[in-house]
């Protein structure tokens, strides 16, 4: 296997994050921070979690256990839905780093716009702020649409680095990136394997037998070439080697023109514009 640590992707405001990391929803608490600590141990350096996902704690746990210095391993974690506004988002902030048991995150994220809400600016001001304290050392958006973040944007002076939204070959999202690459906004890819749906598919399974790799392997590379950052979830440590056992190897345009194939345009997830 080809060691980690994955390449970085230089973000807007000078700092960098590893392409590839490790995706914890529905990683149930109690098996949080083993798998951390053998994601890190595999060579993984990126962990996304988010208040909902009830594993914060446990995340920081494992971060610890490992060994690693704080600094090694880059943290994401999310304002949930239900603290939109200036003063709670401050307060969620604080809730997340606590459970975390760190002074600063690498990245905070608005989990969703809401916009039948209508909060996500004050959100926005209120991880503007973070950033400027330093406790969150870069700040962006998930699941927002370039209507949402050139409103964030006007409404403060100060652009996400990231935008973490639904991406697998069913839901490509290109014109999406094309938009975020033009705003110097990296993507990340959310849902990188389609949740698993995906990975039975006979074209996919035609690719990985050629290259002698498996369905997983492909789709991820698949991102890695598009230039997305994502983190793939699993709770076995086997797969977790797996889909990081992906830098020795490369499609080639055939391939792509295979897996450009398998859109439909169908999301695992909600469509952010209707909630
Ligand atoms: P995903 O990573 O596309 O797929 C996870 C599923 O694929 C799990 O069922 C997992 O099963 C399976 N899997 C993983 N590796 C595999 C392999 N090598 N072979 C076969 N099956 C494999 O889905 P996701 O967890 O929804 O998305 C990834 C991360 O994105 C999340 O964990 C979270 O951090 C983030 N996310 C963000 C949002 C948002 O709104 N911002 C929404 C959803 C997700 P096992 O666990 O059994 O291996």
């Amino acid at each position: 296997m080809t060691a980690l640590p994955a390449p970085r992707v230089p973000l807007a405001d000078g700092r960098s994050i590893p392409q590839l990391g490790f995706g914890t929803y529905k990683v149930p608490a109690d098996a949080t921070a083993d798998l951390v600590v053998e994601a890190l141990r595999i060579g993984y350096r990126h962990v996304d979690t988010a208040t909902l996902y009830g594993n914060e704690a446990e995340v920081g746990d494992g971060i610890r256990r490992s060994g690693l210095d704080r600094d090694d391993v880059f943290v994401t974690t999310k304002v949930w839905n239900d603290d939109h506004g200036f003063d709670e988002a401050l307060r969620a902030f604080d809730a997340s780093a606590a459970r975390l048991g760190l002074d600063e995150v690498d990245l905070y994220l608005i989990h969703w716009p809401i916009p039948s809400r209508d909060r996500y600016v004050d959100t926005w001001r209120a991880l503007v702020r973070l950033r400027e304290e330093g406790r969150a050392r870069s700040i962006g958006v998930s699941n927002f649409s370039p209507a949402h973040i050139e409103r964030i944007a006007e409404a403060t002076g100060v652009w996400p680095v990231i935008d973490q939204v639904e991406l697998h070959p069913r839901f490509p999202q290109r014109d999406l990136q094309r938009w975020n690459d033009a705003h110097g906004i990296v993507t990340e890819a959310w849902a990188p394997l389609a949740r698993g749906g995906l990975l039975d598919d006979p074209a996919l399974a035609e690719i990985a037998r050629r290259h002698g790799r498996t369905p997983a392997q492909v789709v991820i590379r698949w991102h890695l070439d598009r230039g997305l950052v994502l983190f793939p979830k699993s709770t076995s440590a086997a797969r977790l080697r797996e889909n990081a056992d992906v830098f020795d190897f490369s499609l080639d345009d055939a391939d792509r023109a295979v897996i450009a194939r398998l859109e439909t345009g169908e999301r695992t997830g909600r469509d952010p514009d209707l909630d």
